[in-house]
């Protein structure tokens, strides 16, 4: 008996409906925060899921909740399909849950078409995507892939608790994190389905979005030196003023980001110990980011803004400096899976659009292992980490064929 591939969206939604009540009601929104209590007991529902769909499924020692169904051939690099459960505070209800719901249901479609595929299949829910008060992110992929490295797990909160504490008052082990590495040719291909979380597909008509490269990322804090003059008396033509300066660099971000059609700026914080209205700031700090989907243009963004920090001295008699704190460089998605996954779109009768992700996800760490592709399905107004992030279902049932349609064909290679 074969029933048709087709997912069942009415099941989605049960379960997409349950899975938002297992939140932390002192927060906003849908707050489910990696290793939280609610986020203890959706993982534990989500095993039991898992289970419930045919997975042989267990949590690792970082918490990601792994599930298998062994191929025809188990000896072959297997196909991991997945995303992640846990949100931001405040945060909505599609974000990462889209991918990991959509993935288990793929495993029922193979089953009730009865498809037993030659590859291993492995489903994921990787732990604590979104990052924490100790400034992490993408925790569980990072361990699977092997880089959530001990200065990661020796991070703190603002009170002193370590990522690896946080890990283990949720019941993981993080002392055992190299047992939940995976060798890099155990894996043929990483494929996730999320939300865009951005206004393109929307505004292009399209219903499914292949992704092309996940944004780099370069953070900076800008340390500006004015004169502590008294507020009052002192001409507005001879200040030296800290905070106009830490003002002027705010636009600055926002001017040279705006000039380039694939790139993003944003400011962290402004602050000041001076915050006296009578007294002029003899300090401000501004903390931001850039993004690009290509390395050669955030090196030009940091170059750009880099340039322009001199220019502002200038214009407010004050001295800055400048530091680049980290980045993270551009993840171009595999060309040879996305060509996969375009053509599994075009077999459902989509016609994808292309498109790089501002945002970061598991793929980033993934794609240190395996040849990584994404799928995006339209976000309501381009509306994500807020309570009012919303994706229609008949989309989600678009995705999770598309989804399907890539294991298969991956499989099939
Ligand atoms: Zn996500």
């Amino acid at each position: 008996m074969t029933a048709p591939a087709t997912p069942e969206t009415e099941r989605f939604e049960r379960e997409w409906l349950h899975l938002a009540t297992l939140v932390d009601s002192d927060l906003p929104g849908w707050s489910r925060t990696g290793f939280s209590e609610e986020d203890r007991a959706a993982r534990a529902w989500l095993l039991a899921l898992m289970r419930d769909a045919g997975l042989d499924a267990y949590s690792d020692a970082a918490g990601n909740l792994i599930g298998s169904i062994e191929g025809t051939n188990p000896t072959a690099p297997a196909i991991v399909i997945g995303s992640h459960s846990d949100t931001v505070p405040g945060g909505g209800r599609f974000d990462g849950i889209v991918g990991i719901l959509g993935a288990i249901e793929v495993v029922r479609m193979l089953r009730a078409a009865n498809v037993r595929l030659r590859r291993t299949l492995r489903v994921v829910d990787f732990a604590n995507e979104e990052g924490n008060p100790q400034g992490v992110k993408l925790v569980g992929s990072r361990a699977i892939a092997g880089s959530l490295d001990r200065a990661a797990l020796e991070a703190v909160d603002a009170a002193g608790v370590t990522l690896a504490a946080l890990m283990t008052g949720a019941g993981h082990s993080p002392e055992l994190l190299s047992g939940a590495r995976w060798r890099p040719g155990d894996i043929d291909a990483y494929l996730e389905l999320h939300i865009e979380q951005g206004p393109v597909l929307t505004e292009a008509g399209a219903h499914i979005g292949v992704v092309t490269s996940i944004c780099g990322i370069s953070t900076f804090a800008l340390d500006v030196a004015g004169r502590r003059d008294h507020g009052g008396t002192m001409p507005m033509s001879t200040r030296s003023d800290a905070m106009c300066c830490a003002a002027d660099a705010v636009l600055s971000v926002q001017q040279i980001a705006s000039a380039r059609a694939e790139a993003v700026g944003t400011v962290g914080a402004v602050t000041t110990p001076s915050p006296l209205t009578n007294t002029i700031s003899e300090a401000a700090r501004v903390t931001g980011e850039f993004r690009s989907p290509s390395a050669a243009g955030l090196a030009e963004l940091r170059a750009e803004f880099s340039a322009t920090t001199a220019v502002r001295d200038r214009r407010h008699r004050t001295r800055s400096r400048l530091q680049w704190l980290h980045t993270d460089a551009p993840t171009p998605m595999d060309t040879g899976l996305s060509a996969i996954v375009v053509g599994a779109a075009e077999a459902a009768g989509e016609r994808p659009l292309r498109l790089y992700s501002g945002a970061t996800h598991d793929g980033v760490a993934m794609s240190e292992i395996a040849p990584s592709a994404m799928i995006f399905i339209p976000s309501r107004d381009g509306r994500s980490h807020c309570p009012e992030e919303w994706t229609e279902l008949a989309d989600i049932g678009r995705g999770i064929s598309v989804l399907y349609g890539s294991v298969i064909a991956v499989d099939a290679r």
